[in-house]
């Protein structure tokens, strides 16, 4: 899988991203990374890349040009129109069913946004899906981008080796993770479940089962509902 990140600072997302498990995974070929810097598109003398919002208000905007022109290099190379994310706040808020069935994709391109935005008439042209992280606003669309590859690269076979695997993890089966404890036994007088040390395969399941339901209901009451609602109609 190949991701695309059109940014107007490729080096804080490449640095980011490179370090520990997704690294490993571009150096090892399951991946790749390839950030385009949108000022170099600019065909103005300055590379500038904003403007004014015309009808006023605060703030600039990004120009369609530079970035519409980033997208057609990328198209270019890849030899067809690919999929486009744009990170935005005004965008379906990001879920783990999501990041899995965009890691069906062969390459994405992800446009980080800056300042108040852009100029909606490139988005119009190019962008095929609007993509939040949750609902706040950040300065700029570059760590949103970041979340995303990470999420999505998760779930490319081969990037996550056995130990680190992602089969029990919290929203696999719609419900959160049980708790898990490490060595000692013992920490600050408390200890660990004294059914994770049974051996007892089936009764550790049926504890760990137990434990995801309940912090389910408790922590995430939204989940918790959609997960009955699911249960009710199967
Ligand atoms: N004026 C825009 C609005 O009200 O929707 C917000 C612009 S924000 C300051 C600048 C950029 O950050 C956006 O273009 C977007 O790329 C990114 N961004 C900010 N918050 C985000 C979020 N929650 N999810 C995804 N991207 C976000």
């Amino acid at each position: 899988m190949k991701f695309y990140i059109l940014t107007l600072f490729p080096e804080m997302v490449l640095t980011g991203l490179r370090t520990s498990i997704i690294g490993r995974a571009e150096e090892a070929g399951l991946l790749s990374l390839e950030a385009v810097n949108i000022r170099d598109f600019s065909a103005n003398k300055h590379h500038k890349v904003d403007d004014y919002p015309y009808g006023g208000g605060a703030g600039m905007l990004m120009q369609a040009q530079p970035v519409y022109d980033a997208f057609c290099s990328v198209a270019a190379q890849i030899g067809r129109k690919p999929r486009c994310v744009y990170l935005t706040p005004q965008g379906r808020v990001f879920e783990q069913a999501m990041a899995k069935e965009l890691a069906g994709e062969e390459e994405l391109v992800l446009l980080c946004g800056h300042y108040e935005g852009m100029d909606e008439r490139v988005l119009d042209e190019i962008v095929t899906d609007f993509i939040s992280i949750g609902d706040y606003v950040l300065t700029g669309g570059e760590l949103p981008a970041m979340v995303l590859v990470d999420a999505v690269s998760r779930m490319v076979p081969g990037v996550l080796t056995n130990e680190e695997s992602g089969s029990s993890e919290s929203f696999e089966d719609g419900l959160l993770e049980y708790p898990q404890y490490s060595r000692p036994e013992e920490w600050r007088g408390k200890k660990v479940p004294p059914v994770l040390l049974s051996g007892h395969h089936k009764n550790i399941e049926s504890w760990r089962r137990e434990q995801s339901l309940q912090r389910t209901r408790e922590r995430r009451p939204d989940l918790w509902e959609r997960y009955l609602q699911k249960f009710s109609k199967e």
